[in-house]
Order: structure tokens, then sequence, then C-alpha cells
């Protein structure tokens, strides 16, 4: 799939739904959100439609996200109707972990090749402020590292949004970690959006994180693991895991941009950002042709974000990344 720019497309981000068990400061308010209601969010089978469709256009990978994708019932058998689509060679999967203990190896028996875990602090006292939920999670989400380890997923990548004063002192205790464990561990820069704009003063731009990566010992720039998106990678040397480094603030790379998103609502989102999306749910529902309605979307698929830190001019309205799975 080409975009209107000439960009090719194979990867689409596929959020199952809006709900999660945690509220991340930067990503989810605490209460007073509404919830998409049922009927609107598309069936397995509806998705596994879109995808086909999609596959047959040229779509090669997908993850699956959410809000907390395991939150969502019988998760697995999603991931099962998508291993039917031979042209999709790469299914993976955005969560916090926390129900990893219970679906890990079912869902590598069903087809889910990498997982990415989300993990902002190493330290248990840490993290009720972040995540906003109680502690004993925070041991379900190292019991869910360990059973996805155990599951047989590699490469393990942890996703860490770094908040200045928070937990950026931690950034030489995650990286330490790499040197012990095949762990991928990349620094996302903090994304302004919705009510977390009080959070602006905390932005801490990866340049930043790079210098006190350095200051532990010399790094090597690497490949990194499998499935690499945009994310920069470094290596201790001798070290089985990385660091890597996400920017989409300080240094955007929307001239590369692989990608569209479908949320659970099934609306094909061309941007993280902004407010372009098309609507596939309608066609697919009623008369009508997802695939005209995807090659409509490519056409119009945006140049490149708008956003800026400390205001939300550019996420277009977006009230949370939890509403369109990061
Ligand atoms: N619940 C799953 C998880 O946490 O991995 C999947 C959904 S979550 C929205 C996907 C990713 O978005 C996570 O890595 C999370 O850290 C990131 N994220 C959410 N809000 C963000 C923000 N405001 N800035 C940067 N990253 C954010
Ligand atoms: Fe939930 Fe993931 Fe958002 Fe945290 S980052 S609130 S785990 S959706």
């Amino acid at each position: 799939m080409k975009d209107g720019l000439g960009r090719s497309i194979n990867y689409l981000r596929i959020s199952v739904i809006d709900k999660c068990n945690l509220r991340c400061t930067y990503c989810m308010p605490v209460a007073g959100f509404e919830w998409i209601p049922k009927s609107e969010i598309l069936r397995y089978e509806e998705i596994q439609a879109i995808v086909r469709e999609m596959a047959g256009m040229g779509l090669r990978r997908v993850r699956i996200t959410g809000g907390e994708p395991l939150v969502r019932q019988d998760l697995p058998e999603l991931v099962r109707q998508l291993r039917t689509i031979p042209e999709i060679e790469d299914i993976s999967m955005s969560t916090n972990a926390i129900l990893l203990p219970r679906f890990a190896t079912e869902l590598r028996l069903a087809g889910v090749d990498r997982v990415n875990i989300s993990l902002d602090t190493l330290r248990r006292d840490r993290f009720e402020e972040i995540a906003r939920r109680p502690v004993r999670l925070f041991d379900e989400t190292m019991h869910g590292i360990y059973a996805a380890e155990r599951a047989g997923f590699a490469p393990i990548k942890i996703n860490t949004v770094l908040l200045r004063g928070l937990n950026d002192d931690e950034v030489a205790d995650f990286a330490r970690a790499t040197r012990n464990k095949p762990w991928h561990v990349r620094f996302i820069e903090l994304m302004p959006v919705g009510e977390n704009l009080h959070l602006a003063d905390r932005f801490i731009g990866t340049d930043e994180v790079l210098e006190r990566l350095l200051e532990i010992d010399e790094l090597l720039p690497d490949e990194g693991p499998r499935g690499n998106g945009p994310a920069r990678y470094y290596r201790f040397a001798g070290a089985p895991g990385s660091v890597g480094v996400i920017t989409p603030l300080s240094h955007n790379y929307c001239d590369s941009c692989n990608r569209l998103r479908l949320t659970a609502d099934g609306r094909l989102r061309t941007c993280l950002f902004g407010d372009h999306e098309v609507d596939l749910k309608t066609p697919l529902r009623s008369v009508g042709s997802v695939r005209a309605a995807v090659e409509s979307a490519l056409l119009d698929k945006p140049e490149r974000h708008l956003l800026v830190m400390g205001s939300d001019k550019g996420s277009g309205g977006l009230g949370a990344l939890s509403q369109v799975g990061g």
C-alpha cells in the first residue's frame, strides 16, 4: 500500500478496547472518561474482515493494543482469527503485562510473535504514583514479564515513558537491566494529549537521556531487536539487551511512517495525532466497500503530525493515547 506521498504502508495497530486496568498518569484520566458502547466496538470477526481486506492491499504486520488489550474477553481468539490470514507475517502486542501470567502461553500458542511491555518503574514504591492503581498490580506486571519470557516471547521490548522528577532517576537502573537480561528497553518521550498537559514540565527529550546513558558506559549503535519501528538503538558492549529511544517530539520520524491505526470502534486513523480518520465500520456493517474507504484514507494521510510540547493543539482533540492504542 502506498499513501498519497508515496510512503509504503504495511503495518496496522489495532486497538481492541478503550478500557484499561491501569490509569497511567500520562495516559488516562483516573475517572470521568466515557467508554465506547459495546455495540460500537468491532467484533473479532469484523477486525479479521478488515485485516483480510487490507492484507490483500499489502498489509503485512499487525500490533494488537488498547487501552489494555488483555482486558478484552478471550483475546487469544482474535489472534487465532488473524493467524488464518496468510499474508500477515507478524502479529505483536502492546500490553502492561498484568494479565500475562494468565494469558502468555495461550497467546504464544495462538500465534503472537512478540510482545512490548509497558513498565515505567522498577520500584514497587513508585508504581501507585505513576499507574494510579494498587501496588499488587506492580507484582502482577513483574510476574507477567517473567511469564512472557517463560512462554518463549523474544525479543521482549520494554516501553518506558520518562517523567522528570517521577522516574527519570531510574534511567541507569533500566539500562543496567539490559546488561543482565535480553530486554530491549525503549525510552519514549512524553506526548502531550488531553489532560496530561500539566505534565509538560516533566518532559525529558531523549538527547538528555542518551547523555545520561553515556555517563554509565560506552554505548555502541545497534540494529535493535526484530520488528524495530521508529526507535534508535544502542548497546553496552557484551550486553544481551539494548537501550533505545523513541522521539516523536524532539526528532519526528513522519517521513518514514509506515503505519495506520484502527480504533476499537472501527475508525481508521492515518496519523496518531490530528483528526484525520475514515469510518470503516459503516461500510463493513452495511453495504459499502472497506477497500475504497482504506484507499481514500491512504490518499489523505497527513505528511506529519503537528504536535508541540505544552499544547494539545496538534493532537486533534484526542483525550488519551489509550483511545487510539498509542
Ligand atoms: N496498555 C498497553 C500498554 O500500556 O502497553 C497498550 C496501550 S498504551 C496506550 C501503548 C503505549 O502508549 C504504551 O507504551 C504507553 O506507555 C504509551 N503512551 C501512552 N500515553 C502516552 C503519552 N502521553 N506519551 C508517550 N507515550 C504514551
Ligand atoms: Fe493503560 Fe497502557 Fe494507558 Fe497505562 S499506558 S493507562 S496501561 S493504556
